[in-house]
């Protein structure tokens, strides 16, 4: 399987837009949902597609916003 055009959030090959994840914005989100760290050389695909960017980054903010309330309780 070739993981350079392969999303690894939804698989999803074609008629996609992928970036690369690790030395995005987007690592930390991603190790937060999953629970697990991204490696260069972990066998995965290394890539996620404009889509599941999108709801990564909602994620994030909506989470971000969660702590920071709890925070001022
Ligand atoms: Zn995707």
């Amino acid at each position: 399987m070739n993981h350079l055009s392969v999303c690894r959030v939804c698989l999803a090959t074609e008629n996609v837009k992928l970036c690369r994840i690790i030395n995005s914005n987007l690592l930390t989100g991603y190790e937060l949902i999953t629970g697990t760290k991204i490696k260069p050389l972990d066998g995965l695909p290394q890539h996620i597609c404009s889509y599941c960017a999108a709801m990564l980054m909602k994620y994030k903010s909506f989470r971000d916003k969660c702590c920071h309330a709890q925070e001022l309780q």
